[in-house]
């Protein structure tokens, strides 16, 4: 593939740099060397912050921000192929997947671009008490400061998107660790960002070993707010150790989905299969948990069945291709793992259960116990539960069953069983006749419970990163 076995420097004050260490990395699918990346340490975060924070002192109006943001877009659109290549080599994922993504980036630069020019305080009706009589204020929206950025493989693209638009669109200058797994799509975006003229110091990219970049964002006072998207374990952490700075949190679901009796079962088993195993099921809301109405369960299972298993597991390369390797042979393991927990546990797997040359085949498991791991965590690979129940307030119960809270859905016909689905389902989000995998990416978009606290989107995200200061006017 063109894009393998490159050579990346770091980007750190407007600058490439090399350490003379390198990051490796290798493809999820073949093992082959994608390329290396200079290898950042403490020192090199320092100097980044160093960078990000001379920047800041020199604010760029919200216009030529703006302007920058859609100037990326632009680029993305053009080289839209290389885009997806680099996701597709660095993280395995499926090219028709990877495409989306790229394309999906674009929208998020522009829409933090359409926030920049909007970026706005309020005014504070002052007469409204006697205490503000004669008196005029308003609010200025400023930017927090310096953001910390630390994003997953998953969406190595776009996720990194969602940190450095709207942080810029803020008017913060960024610090960004990207996973080590996937760092090529954050270093072009990089690129695309000089090139579209963002001036040095404003986005800085690291890679390198998690723990030692992570303490310094978290040490420094001069990093106002972290924003990380990637695990519970991680994300919680890093709240606990910076209770002075803003940490924003996205982090992982068990995502279920309610299909009730009256549903259009066509529309749903073919949306479900589609998302239950795209990327082999390592997104944070994929589709993990159906509960269908015991009237209907074998209904679906008949229509759902035949989808998945005609799903195509094979090279992420090949256009063709549905489903590809998981990121590496720890995850393969773990999930295979957990899917012979459920096994053992008395569980029916109704297709998959095993692999497909290397490659975890997508797996169907029947009614699983709710205490079982594939019930109850994130899978994060290529396998759903599908389990029957008898009352909606069941299903309800079973899908909040979870600590997490990203995202649920319910198929259904019946508004009003819908709103009460919407009010009673504990999660950031709850989609309707169409599966919870489902983002567009203006929504807001964020968890409840151990899934995070906050929400991205570009016109959350600006909302996060930016502080309202008061001005009062005595007349
Ligand atoms: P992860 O292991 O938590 O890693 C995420 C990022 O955190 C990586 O850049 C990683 O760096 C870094 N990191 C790890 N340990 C750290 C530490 N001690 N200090 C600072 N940074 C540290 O997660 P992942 O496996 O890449 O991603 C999968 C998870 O992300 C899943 O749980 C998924 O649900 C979640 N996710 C959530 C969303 C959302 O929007 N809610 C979206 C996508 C994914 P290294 O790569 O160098 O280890």
């Amino acid at each position: 593939m063109a894009v393998t076995a490159s050579e990346k420097k770091l980007l750190i004050g407007g600058e490439w740099v090399e350490t003379g260490d390198w990051v490796e990395v290798r493809s999820p699918y073949s093992g082959d060397l994608v390329g290396r990346v200079a290898k950042a340490g403490a020192a090199e975060a320092r100097r980044a912050i160093d960078a990000a924070e001379a920047a800041m002192r020199e604010p760029l109006p919200a216009h030529k921000r703006a302007e920058i943001l859609v100037r990326v877009a632009g680029y993305l659109g053009r080289r839209h192929d290389e885009v997806a290549q680099t996701i597709s080599a660095e993280a395995g994922k499926p090219l028709k997947a990877a495409k989306v993504e790229a394309a999906r980036a674009m929208s998020t630069f522009t829409m933090a671009a359409v926030e920049a020019r909007k970026l706005a305080g309020e005014m504070v009706p002052m007469d409204a008490s006697q205490a503000g009589e004669g008196k005029l204020a308003f609010t200025l929206r400023l930017p927090i400061g310096v953001v910390g950025a630390i994003s997953p493989f998953n969406f190595p693209l776009n996720l990194v998107a969602h940190k450095i638009a709207p942080a810029l669109a803020a008017g913060c200058a960024v610090v960004l660790k990207p996973a080590s797994q996937t760092p090529f799509s954050a270093l072009l975006l990089a690129e695309l960002e000089t090139e579209a003229g963002l001036p040095p110091g404003w986005l800085n990219v690291l890679v390198g070993p998690a723990s030692e970049i992570g303490d310094v964002l978290v040490e420094d006072e001069r990093v106002r707010a972290i924003t990380f998207t990637g695990s519970s374990e991680v994300g919680w952490k890093l709240a606990e150790r910076a209770p002075r700075k803003r940490v924003k949190l996205e982090l992982g679901n068990a995502t279920p989905v309610i299909v009730e009796a009256d549903s259009d079962l066509d529309d749903a088993a073919t949306k479900l299969a589609a998302n239950a195993f795209s990327f082999a099921g390592q997104s944070c809301i994929s589709v993990q948990r159906i509960y269908v109405h015991r009237s209907r369960y074998d209904d679906l299972l008949g229509r759902f069945l035949p989808k998945v298993e005609a799903l195509v597991v094979g090279d992420p390369a090949d256009e063709t291709t549905d489903v590809g390797p998981l990121i590496d042979r720890d995850a393969r393991d773990r999930v295979l793992a957990w899917i012979e927990e459920a096994r053992e546990a008395g569980a029916e797997i109704l297709t998959g259960g095993d692999l497909d040359g290397e490659l975890v085949r997508p797996t169907v498991i029947a009614n699983p116990s709710p205490e079982l791991k594939v019930a109850c965590e994130e899978v994060f690979g290529p396998v759903c539960s599908v389990t029957a129940y008898d009352r909606l307030d069941d299903a309800i119960e079973l899908a909040n069953g979870t600590r997490y809270g990203l995202q649920a859905g319910i198929f259904t016909t019946n508004v009003r069983t819908a709103l009460e689905a919407a009010h009673r389902l504990e999660f950031g989000g709850v989609t309707i006749n169409e599966a919870p995998t489902f983002r567009a990416d203006q929504m807001p978009y964020g968890g409840v419970k151990d899934s995070g606290n906050t929400r991205e989107g570009p016109a959350y995200a600006v909302r996060e990163l930016t502080e309202d200061r008061l001005v009062v006017i005595d007349l």
